[in-house]
């Protein structure tokens, strides 16, 4: 993919046929030669996050371990500091925490609720390459694949930090991308091949954004779409910038990989209807908003004391975005309207939000032979792609 080139992405030219995220804070004017990737970025690790104690391997001086002591954090040579500063042994080599490899350096903090806090600061580019890890399977993923994700990252990490000062930092799960540290070969051939894949797409699309005209895409991207992915102004009423419209998505439709079903427990409704004020109990379920394609947007909730429209986002977060997997093509039993007697029975198409680029239709369009850049323009129709690199 050529580098710093503004790139025309357009479907119709083409003939073509992606933890709810938060809002990125980017100003929705954003001229393009302002838009710059961070050189550093500080990833939040959320395994370790209020742990009362953590050991690190591969740092100089070897290994080392810290617990939480009062206000302050308890290294194992005895000193205590507010926060302390570890570095891989060998210059680019990484540092081990819970068996995850990390490139850069870890920051141990006293966090203010109580427990440890760590912090990796790592290299923009070096980050990109743990997201897409951490979102792929690299072992069984094409290059354009790869690449497509990388882009997608990269436009939404820088989205996430624009304008919000040296302290931003980015969660390593959902709240923000999964991180996955730096990928490291098993030594096997397939792992060599997988580590020379994600090498070669992070290269090939380094400091690359999705843009439209001047403004960088508030670019999201998800797991499954179901069979076509939901506009951005559906589901997140709040984007930050430009989204992208609701696509068709054929690998989706075809494949029955994204299909789920989940009941609902009694009890998850009831406590769902006294968060939410509605009484004691949630008496039926009608969707209210439903986009093009069929996907709900909002829901009316019925309850024993009250009624309450809310948005389908906000219902995947309260009853486990994992378990009601997504709102594509959903069904309920009882039906909707109906009255609710004990659990309520979901099932639908999809996993995640559903906006923007859907990983399992890319990995599909991938294999037919389309490139990355075929495969942004399609999930991302009229952006270009520009360089943000500093
Ligand atoms: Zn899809």
């Amino acid at each position: 993919m050529p580098r710093a080139a503004l790139l025309l992405l357009s479907a119709a030219a083409l003939g073509a046929c992606r933890s709810s995220l938060p809002t990125p804070t980017v100003a929705s004017l954003s001229p393009t030669g302002l838009v710059r990737a961070p050189a550093k970025v500080r990833v939040r690790l959320a395994s370790t996050d209020g742990a009362r104690e953590l050991g690190v391997r591969g740092a100089r001086g070897g290994p080392v371990t810290f617990e939480r002591v009062g206000d302050l954090v308890r290294r194992d040579d005895g000193r205590l500091a507010r926060e302390f500063r570890l570095a891989p042994a060998e210059s680019g080599g990484v540092l081990t925490l819970d068996d995850t490899p990390y490139p850069g350096e870890l920051w141990v903090n006293a966090r203010p609720g109580g427990g440890l806090r760590v912090e990796n600061r790592v290299d923009f580019e070096e980050y990109v390459a743990g997201v897409v890890a951490g979102e792929l399977s690299l072992w069984s993923a094409e290059p354009a694949e790869l690449e497509a994700q990388a882009v997608a990252a990269r436009t939404y990490a820088v989205g996430s930090l624009f304008g919000r000062g040296p302290g931003a930092f980015l969660w390593d799960d959902v709240r923000h991308q999964v991180y996955a540290g730096r990928f490291l070969s098993d030594g096997s051939a397939g792992g060599r091949a997988a580590a020379r894949r994600l090498e070669r797409a992070a290269q090939r699309t380094r400091g690359l954004a999705l843009f439209s005209g001047d403004t960088l895409l508030d670019a999201r991207y998800h797991a499954a779409c179901g069979g076509s992915t939901a506009r951005t102004a559906d589901v997140f009423s709040a984007a930050a910038g430009p989204g992208s419209p609701a696509v068709e998505c054929a690998p989706c439709s075809s494949s029955d990989q994204a299909r789920w079903e989940w009941t609902a427990p009694a009890a998850d409704l009831a406590r769902l209807a006294s968060e939410w004020d509605l009484g004691e109990r949630l008496e039926s379920l009608v969707p209210e908003r439903v986009d093009a394609r069929g996907r709900w947007l909002t829901v009316r909730l019925v309850g024993t004391l009250r009624t309450r429209t809310v948005e389908v986002a906000n219902l995947r977060q309260r009853l486990g975005s994992q378990q009601l997997a997504s709102a594509g093509a959903l069904r309920t039993w009882p039906p909707p309207g109906r009255p609710i007697t004990g659990g309520l029975h979901f099932a639908g198409r999809g996993r995640g939000h559903g906006v923007g680029l859907c990983q399992e239709g890319a990995r599909g369009y991938a294999r037919l032979g389309w490139d990355s850049e075929r495969i942004l323009s399609h999930y991302y129709p009229g952006a270009t792609l520009e360089s943000c690199e500093r």
